[in-house]
C-alpha cells in the first residue's frame, strides 16, 4: 500500500469521481475526510470507506463558504491529526449559451469550481506548510483547455483552476508540497448521465478510444499524483481523455 498513515481530504467526495478517488486512496492505506453537501449520501460513503478498514469522516461543507471550510479543516486536524493530501474535486455544471447565460449561473459555477478550490487549498496549505510536505490535486477538465460551446462558465472555472494550480505549485515547491491538476475528458458519472443520448453518441465518435472514461481512470491518475512516484512533478496538468485532445 502506497499511502499508509496518510490523511487525505477529498471535496465532493460523497459520489461520482470524488467517491472513486476516496475509495482508491483508502484501499492504498489512507484515512479519509470528505467534504460534501448532502449529509445522507456523505455518511453512506464515509461508512463504506470505514468498511475498508480506514478511518473516514464526512463533513457537510459547502466549499464556497470560507468560514465553514476553515472550521472543518481544523476539525480534521483535531480528529485525524494532519492532512497530507487534498483533492479539489467538488464541481458543477450549469450550461447555457453565452447570450442567454444568467449572471447567477456564471457566479455559482465559478464559486464552486474555482473559489471553492481556492478556499480549500488556502485552508489546507497552512497545515502542509508547517509539515513541509503535501500533495494537492485539483480536478479540472479538458473543457478548461479547449473550450466547449454552452460552457463558458465551466470552461472559465476549469481554466482558472489550471492557472491557480501552476501558481500554487510555484509558491509551494520549495516546501515539499506538489500541486497538480487532472483534466478528464468525458467520464461516466451522473454529471454526464444527464446528457441526451444523441450528445453521448457524438462524444463517443470524437474520442479516439471510442468510449467514455470510468471514474476509476481519473482515480488512478489522482493516486499517481498523490503518491511518492510523482515526487518530482508539480504544476502539471495530466489529461485523462481517451485521446480526445491529442494532436
Ligand atoms: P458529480 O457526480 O456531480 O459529483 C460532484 C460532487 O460534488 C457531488 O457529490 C456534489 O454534491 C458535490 N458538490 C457540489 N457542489 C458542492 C459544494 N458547493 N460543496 C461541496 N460539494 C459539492 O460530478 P463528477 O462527474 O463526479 O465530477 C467531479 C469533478 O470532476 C468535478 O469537478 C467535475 O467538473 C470534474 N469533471 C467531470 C467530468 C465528467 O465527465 N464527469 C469531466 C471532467 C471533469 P451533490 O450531490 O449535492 O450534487
Amino acid at each position: 500500500m502506497q499511502l499508509t498513515n496518510q490523511v487525505a481530504l477529498v471535496t465532493g467526495g460523497a459520489r461520482g469521481i470524488g467517491k472513486e478517488i476516496a475509495a482508491l486512496l483508502a484501499k492504498e492505506g489512507a484515512d479519509l475526510a470528505l467534504f460534501d453537501v448532502n449529509a445522507q449520501v456523505l455518511e453512506q460513503t464515509a461508512a463504506e470507506l470505514r468498511a475498508l478498514g480506514r478511518r473516514a469522516e464526512g463533513f457537510v461543507v459547502d466549499v464556497t463558504n470560507a468560514s465553514v471550510v476553515e472550521e472543518a479543516v481544523s476539525k480534521i486536524l483535531d480528529k485525524l491529526g494532519k492532512i497530507d493530501i487534498l483533492v479539489n474535486n467538488a464541481g458543477i455544471t450549469h450550461d447555457g449559451l453565452l447570450v442567454r447565460m444568467e449572471e447567477a449561473q456564471w457566479d455559482r459555477v465559478l464559486d464552486i469550481n474555482l473559489k471553492g478550490a481556492f478556499l480549500c487549498t488556502r485552508a489546507v496549505a497552512k497545515a502542509m506548510l508547517k509539515a513541509r510536505r503535501g500533495r494537492i490535486v485539483s480536478i479540472a477538465s479538458i473543457v478548461g483547455l479547449i473550450g466547449n460551446p454552452g460552457q463558458a462558465n465551466y470552461a472559465a472555472s476549469k481554466a482558472g483552476l489550471i492557472g491557480m494550480t501552476k501558481a500554487v505549485a510555484k509558491e509551494l515547491a520549495t516546501r515539499g508540497i506538489t500541486c497538480n491538476a487532472i483534466a478528464p475528458g468525458f467520464i461516466k458519472t451522473e454529471m454526464t448521465e444527464k446528457l441526451p443520448d444523441e450528445a453521448k453518441e457524438r462524444l463517443k465518435a470524437a474520442i479516439p478510444m471510442g468510449t467514455l472514461g470510468e471514474p476509476l481512470d481519473v482515480a488512478q491518475a489522482a493516486l499517481f499524483l498523490v503518491s511518492e512516484a510523482s515526487r518530482y512533478i508539480t504544476g502539471h496538468v495530466l489529461v485523462v481523455d481517451g485521446g480526445m485532445t491529442s494532436w
